[in-house]
């Protein structure tokens, strides 16, 4: 047990890739709050892992709202006593190519994964230098390292996670606090499966060439990367036991974007 004792907040929790993650980790004995917009989700999400002997609840938040974000922590701190690890893991897409872009789509990824990652990190700061330590984990993808055609604010949003997370390792270094960021490659959840059709769309190519020749095409092995592998290095970066891992990002892809 890992994290036996310790309270987890994830966001985006309630579906795919943070679904994986608050499983992952109440499997080692921590108390996760899945936060998300789709409260029915979250709860649906909570009520799977308390089946499985876990502890686990369900919180609303819109990780784009100020307020949402200070409540929603501060019903968690009131719920668990306090917040050890935050993963900033709430996410959308959306693909055109720049010049075809509307501003309220650009400031809308930009909000979610920027904004989302900010507040969240702000509201759980204080809680984790109170107790002397703690992980911060945002959820980059290969796309904070590497191009891609038809997402501009993706792209430059998950490269921004990398600026902030060096920002809060060099902060919370003190304080015990780590941060540290995740870079998958493609990850078959729900938000992919919306993606691939307005990709082939945008490019004039099948769906099933979006998988073979732009997701998959720069892997060992033509393989998806699977959403247990993403919680498997959240896992690392929840429990790793000193300051010695912090400020980083690693690429968890099928060896797309080696470094
Ligand atoms: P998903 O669509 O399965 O899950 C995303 C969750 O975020 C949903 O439960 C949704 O309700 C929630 N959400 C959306 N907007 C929100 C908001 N404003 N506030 C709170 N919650 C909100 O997607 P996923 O593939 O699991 O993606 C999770 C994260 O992983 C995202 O940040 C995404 O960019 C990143 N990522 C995904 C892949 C991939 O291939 N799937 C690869 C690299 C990185």
């Amino acid at each position: 047990m890992k994290l036996e004792g310790k309270v987890a907040i994830v966001t985006g929790a309630a579906s795919g890739i943070g679904k994986a993650i608050a499983q992952r980790y109440a499997r080692e004995g921590a108390k996760v709050a899945i936060a998300d917009l789709d409260l029915n989700a979250a709860k649906a999400a909570a009520t799977e892992i308390k089946s499985a002997g876990g502890e686990a609840s369900g919180v609303a938040m819109d990780v784009t709202c100020e307020d949402a974000v200070n409540d929603g922590v501060a019903a968690v701190v009131a719920a668990y006593g306090g917040i050890d690890i935050l993963v900033s893991n709430a996410g959308i897409q959306i693909v055109h190519p720049v010049e075809e872009f509307s501003y309220a789509d650009w400031r809308k990824l930009i909000a979610i994964h920027l904004d989302g990652a900010f507040l969240t990190t702000r509201a759980c700061l204080p809680h984790m230098y109170r107790a002397g330590g703690g992980s911060v984990i945002y959820m980059g993808s290969v796309h904070s390292k590497e191009g891609s055609v038809l997402k501009a604010p993706y792209v430059t949003a998950k490269h921004g996670l990398i600026g902030l997370a060096k920002v809060v390792a060099k902060e919370g270094a003190a304080h015990g606090v780590r941060a540290n960021v995740i870079c998958p490659g493609f990850v078959h959840t729900p938000l992919v499966d919306r993606q691939i059709p307005e990709q082939a769309k945008e490019l004039g190519i099948s769906e099933d060439d979006v998988i073979k020749k732009v997701m998959l095409k720069e892997t060992v092995d033509g393989e998806f990367t699977t959403v247990e592998d993403v919680a498997e290095v959240a896992l690392l970066f929840a429990a790793f036991p000193s300051n010695a891992l912090t400020g980083q990002s690693l690429v968890v892809s099928h060896g797309w974007f080696m470094q």
